[in-house]
C-alpha cells in the first residue's frame, strides 16, 4: 500500500512569533518542490495566524499542539477547534506524551478531543506510546492498545479517514534515544493490525502510522525503510529548517 508520507515538526513551547515566522518561511523555501509528502509544523498557538501567512500557498502545512475538547466556554486559557481552524490550523496534535504526563491527560480526555478536532474538520496527529518503566515490565501492548481502543472509542469508519496514528515511545522523547529498528518494525506492524481488529483492513492499510522519538538527519532514512513507518513526528531536530529539511528529505542521496 502508498501511503503518503508524512513529516511533522513541533516546536513546543519554543519560538517567538517572529521566530516562528522565520523558521517556517525559511523551511517553505527549502521545501518548494516537495509535492510528494505531507510536510507540518505545529508552533504555539499565539503564532499560529502569523505562521499561517508565512506558509501560505506553500508544501507546508500548520498544526496546533492541543486543543480544547468544547466548541466554546468558560475555559479560562484553553483554545478550541474552530479556533485553530480560524487561525489556518489543518491538524492538531492529540495526547503528546507532554500533555499526558504534565497535564494529566487520559485515553478519555484524548478521546473527546480527536471528537472535537474531527467535528471541526482537522486532521487529527493521535500519539500514543509507552514509558521506559512500563516497557521493561513487559506491557508496552497492554497500554498501546489501551491507549488505542480507548482514544478511537465511539468512532465509525468513515470518521477516521484523515487520522495520523503517531507511535512515540516516551523515553525515545527529547532523549536522544531511538527506538531500534525491530522495537519500531515490530511496534507499528502490531499497531496496523490492531487498526484492522478494531476497525477494517482497508482503514488499517491507509491509515498513517509514524514514528516519533529522537529522529534526526542521522537516522531517519533507516527510519523511514520500515515498511509500516509511514513518517515522523519530530520535536528537537524540527526548530532549525536547514536541520529539519534533511530529515524532510529523508530519501535523498547525500543526506
Ligand atoms: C516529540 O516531541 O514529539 C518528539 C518526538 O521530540 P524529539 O524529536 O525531540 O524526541
Amino acid at each position: 500500500m502508498n501511503r503518503r508520507p508524512f513529516i511533522a515538526g513541533n516546536w513546543k513551547m519554543y519560538k517567538t512569533g517572529q521566530q516562528a515566522v522565520q523558521t517556517a518561511a525559511n523551511l517553505a523555501g527549502l521545501c518548494s518542490n516537495l509535492t510528494d509528502r505531507d510536510i507540518m509544523i505545529a508552533p504555539t498557538n499565539l503564532s499560529l495566524p502569523l505562521v499561517a501567512r508565512a506558509i501560505k500557498n506553500t508544501e507546508v502545512k500548520l498544526g496546533a499542539q492541543n486543543l480544547h475538547f468544547e466548541k466554546q466556554g468558560a475555559f479560562t486559557g484553553e483554545v478550541s477547534a474552530d479556533m485553530i481552524k480560524d487561525a489556518g490550523g489543518e491538524y492538531v496534535l492529540i495526547g503528546h506524551s507532554e500533555r499526558r504526563q504534565y497535564f494529566g491527560e487520559t485515553d478519555a480526555l484524548v478521546c473527546q478531543k480527536i471528537k472535537a478536532a474531527l467535528g471541526s474538520g482537522l486532521k487529527p496527529v493521535f500519539c500514543i506510546g509507552e514509558t521506559e518503566e512500563q516497557r521493561e515490565q513487559g506491557n508496552t501492548y497492554l497500554i498501546l492498545d489501551k491507549q488505542v481502543s480507548d482514544g478511537l472509542k465511539g468512532f465509525g469508519l468513515e470518521q477516521l479517514s484523515s487520522l495520523v496514528l503517531a507511535y512515540e515511545p516516551v523515553w525515545a522523547i527529547g532523549t536522544g534515544k531511538t527506538a531500534s529498528i525491530e522495537q519500531v518494525a515490530e511496534v507499528h506492524q502490531h499497531l496496523r493490525s490492531l487498526l484492522e481488529k478494531l476497525f477494517s483492513k482497508d482503514l488499517a492499510d491507509r491509515t498513517r502510522i509514524v514514528y516519533g522519538g529522537s529522529v534526526k538527519p542521522e537516522n531517519v532514512k533507516e527510519l523511514m525503510g520500515i515498511e509500516d513507518v509511514d513518517g515522523a513526528l519530530v520535536g528537537g531536530a524540527s526548530l532549525d529548517a536547514k536541520k529539519f529539511i534533511n530529515i524532510i528529505k529523508y530519501n535523498e542521496k547525500g543526506i
